[in-house]
């Protein structure tokens, strides 16, 4: 049975809520502090309506076995989704791993070839209106009409909607209220940007499809935005978001799935897709010729071209710990000391270069 939310405490909390079932769980410290990770205790929460029986949220996506072939060519292959309500997924993939067309099923855009979907309770094939409603969409690009001003696209596009979400207010959201009377062709792509994420939330929909957000940004365009992305996680809305970024699906995502050429080849969290890979950290320094030799049992290799010492280790605490009590004792420096974990993107690269886990 899946939670229906997850309260991060230090102690359990059952005497202030004893309607639930607490089931501790492990994290990593989320500052990713120092060396190494410290972990915290939480817990896990189930919330029981009358003892013994889990009352369940439905999902906001379910896909079974979802298939898509253009002619002979496979795209999506088979694959399993599973998005809980309020939750931010990341959607990562390389290029043509199919990630658009998957969405594009989703979202009642593309017919399938197989399998079974549903999306807030709807197969998207046969869904009415209403489900649409209860849906936002912001694509890759798009080209809002150039003789209206921000504001006006915005009310114009509540007016398709029974019951829309205030329009100066979703401009304030988007961080856009300072431009509502500029005309959409003087926008700068940031700003194209913050518009297409208002008019796909004026409606406010449960769900919203962000297909590759920040792509082509700069970095602080790219850091306001994932403020935007963090605010729909505030109003509760699911978000199913597209990217080959990284620190994007790290900084936003709940958990991740990584699809390669058509197959989900890992999901979990970031911390948890890291152990699905070669979770070597790498402990490296600029030795001095005149240092003295660290003991053989570090497993130190020096590389020839660039002179840098370094030791590679699934226990970095404890490898550091030796390294720096020997240099110490000896008196060795360790200039440019530095310890390295694996990052999302190399656990991504060993994921859809493996082809699947
Ligand atoms: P990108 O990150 O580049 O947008 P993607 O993961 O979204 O890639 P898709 O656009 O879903 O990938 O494409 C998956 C595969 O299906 C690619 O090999 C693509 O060339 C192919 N494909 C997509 N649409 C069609 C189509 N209409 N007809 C034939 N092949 C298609």
């Amino acid at each position: 049975m899946r939670a229906t939310a997850v309260i991060n405490v230090r102690n359990r909390p059952s005497d202030v809520m004893p309607n639930f079932k607490y089931t501790p769980f492990r994290t990593y410290c989320p500052e990713r502090c120092g060396y190494g990770s410290v972990w915290t205790a939480s817990w896990e929460c189930t919330r029981l309506s009358t003892p013994g029986k889990v009352e369940t949220m439905p999902l906001a996506i379910a896909a079974r076995d979802l298939r898509m072939d253009y002619g002979n060519f496979t795209a999506v292959d088979g694959i399993d989704l599973e998005v809980e309500q309020g939750e931010i997924l990341a959607f990562l993939g390389s290029n043509g791993a199919g990630k658009t067309t998957t969405i594009e099923i989703l979202e009642g855009f593309r017919k399938r070839t197989g399998g079974q979907v549903e999306v807030l309770g709807y197969d998207p094939e046969k869904a009415p209106l209403s489900w649409r409603e209860r849906i936002g969409i912001v694509l890759q690009e798009s080209e809002p009409i150039p003789e209206l001003t921000a504001g006006e696209a915005v009310h114009m596009q509540a007016g398709y909607y029974e019951s829309p979400r205030d329009p100066r207010e979703t401009l304030e959201l988007v961080g856009l209220i300072d431009s509502a009377d500029h005309r959409t062709r003087k926008l700068s792509g940031g700003q194209k940007r913050r518009l297409d994420l208002a008019l796909a939330l004026v409606g406010d929909p449960d769900l919203v499809f962000l297909d590759e957000p920040t792509t082509g940004f700069d970095p602080s365009a790219r850091r306001e935005s994932w403020g935007m992305i963090e605010a729909l996680r505030d109003l509760g809305k699911t978000v199913l978001l597209t990217t080959h970024y990284m620190d994007e699906a790290e900084q936003l995502a709940d958990r991740i799935v990584v699809i390669g050429a058509g197959k989900i080849v890992a999901r979990g969290t970031a911390d948890e897709l890291a152990t699905k890979v070669d979770a070597t950290t790498r402990i490296s320094w600029r030795p001095n010729p005149s240092d003295a030799q660290p003991p053989a049992a570090l497993g130190v290799r020096v590389e020839p071209a660039t002179g840098i010492a370094r030791i590679d280790t699934t226990d970095s605490l404890v490898t550091l710990h030796q390294l720096t009590n020997w240099a110490t004792e000896m008196s060795v420096p360790l200039p440019e000391l530095n310890v390295a974990r694996p990052t999302l993107e190399d656990v991504f690269l060993q994921l859809t270069e493996g082809g699947g886990a």
